[in-house]
């Protein structure tokens, strides 16, 4: 695991993640021992996943399931399928969840896990015995009661239906609560695709508005026109937000009147429409981050923002989209500058809430509308945002720090009063 004092921008996203959990406990009354105990994951299991390619070829391919802290409820967090994925990177993201399901007072810790795989390279038929494969290996770790994984970068509704059916066949019974992000078929909630974007567009309303802005003069540019993206996106615009420019990996649409967000196809719809729709102006994913706009979702990949572009990026705020889009580093660039930026575990928190609605609907057996799934969302996210919003009017913090202060004092307290056994 990375040295946690390294002090280059080239950060790892366990790094990261520490630095910003070391900064945030400063602020927070809590046990130095519960801070050391949070710097580390509980557990990251390592498994090899061996797969018979189409044609006839073995390969085989590194999964890993980090599960980082569960005081609060089962461990919980997605599964990724990219070439980039390993122990370290897990142990990051998993830290974020348990913050994440903490801010938004969800009775779950964090985990998450993946395959270190180019998902792209494989046919449909090999992603599925993969992912048979894979839930075969983690099986023992995962469970309803125990660790509930969800999609993620590279996995979608039907992965997890392939990885409920594998584990259900196993353990002999239905399960359905084993896994969220499923198909409304198998138990899945409506609703739960679009969550993370419509979360993080209730954010940015609610930055706009708690800064006074006039969300019709706002404009704003999306890296990112993926499952986040395009649903933050699409929903602001509905709200009557200029998004002047969007992008995919391939490049950035730009038009300062502002897109028809529903006219143009994300990346997920159709990859490759993005920077090859009729715009007035096409830019590369660089410039996207440079334009003199109001506000800016990265929703693509982590450390989009570094050091080396921070001072070119001119948005007047930042809504996090993707899991840690900023660096340590380049955050505090822009904290230096008055930038507030929005975080990650509040903004895209809407996936997991809407995971978490997914679990008590399998548990209970029962079905909520999506109006239900609507109503509810805005009403957790709003309690998250208010609560945040507290810390950052009494002690004029960043919104991290602040989003972390609340995880953190849940966290702790429930550390605390559980107690340390043996
Ligand atoms: N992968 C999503 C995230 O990073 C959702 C996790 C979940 O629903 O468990 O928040």
């Amino acid at each position: 695991m990375a040295d946690n004092n390294d002090t280059t921008d080239t950060e790892s996203t366990l790094s990261n993640a520490r630095r910003q959990l070391e900064r945030a406990a400063a602020n927070v009354d809590i046990d130095s021992g519960v801070v050391e105990r949070l710097k580390h994951p509980t557990r990251v299991q390592q498994v090899s996943v061996p797969l018979r390619r189409d044609d006839g070829t073995l390969e085989v391919y590194t999964g890993f399931r980090a599960q980082h802290d569960d005081v609060r409820g089962p461990y919980k967090g997605g599964l990724r399928y990219h070439p980039e994925v390993s122990a370290e990177e897990c142990s990051g993201l998993s830290m974020w969840m348990t913050w994440k399901c903490a801010v938004m007072d969800l009775p779950f810790g964090g985990g998450k896990g993946g395959i270190a795989v180019d998902p792209k390279t494989l046919s449909e038929q090999e992603r599925e015995r993969l992912t048979r494969r894979f839930a075969e290996e983690i099986r023992a770790a995962i469970g309803p009661k125990k660790d509930v994984p969800a999609p993620d970068m590279g996995t979608d509704s039907q992965t997890m239906a392939w990885f409920m059916d594998a584990y259900s066949m196993q353990e002999g019974e239905t399960t359905p609560g084993v896994v969220t992000g499923k198909p409304p078929s198998i138990g899945g909630s409506y609703g739960r695709e679009e969550a993370p974007g419509r979360s993080v567009a209730i954010v940015a309303r609610e930055a706009i508005d708690y800064y006074d802005w006039d969300i019709e003069e706002t404009t704003i540019a999306v890296q990112g026109f993926g499952s986040v993206g395009a649903n933050a996106a699409r929903l602001l615009d509905e709200w009557g937000a200029n998004i002047v420019a969007v992008s995919d990996v391939d490049g950035a649409i730009y038009d300062p009147d502002g897109l028809d967000t529903n006219d143009v196809e994300s990346h997920d719809e159709r990859p490759g429409m993005v920077s090859g729709y009729d715009a007035p102006e096409t830019l590369t994913n660089a410039e996207l981050l440079e334009l003199d706009i109001d506000v800016l979702v990265p929703a693509a990949v982590s450390n989009a923002i570094t050091v080396e572009n921070v001072d070119d990026v001119r948005a007047e705020m930042i809504v996090e989209g993707a899991n840690g889009p900023i660096t340590f580093a380049a955050d505090t660039v822009l904290e230096e500058r008055d930038v507030p930026v929005l975080p990650d575990i509040l903004a895209n928190a809407g996936g997991v809430t809407v995971s978490y609605f997914e679990w008590l609907q399998d548990i209970n057996r029962r079905t909520w509308p999506l109006d239900r799934v609507h109503d509810e969302l805005e009403a957790e996210m709003l309690k998250a945002w208010n609560a945040v919003r507290a810390e950052v009017d009494e002690r004029d913090l960043t919104w991290r720090d602040a989003a972390y202060v609340v995880a953190l004092s849940r966290i702790g307290e429930a550390k605390e009063t559980r107690g340390l056994w043996p």
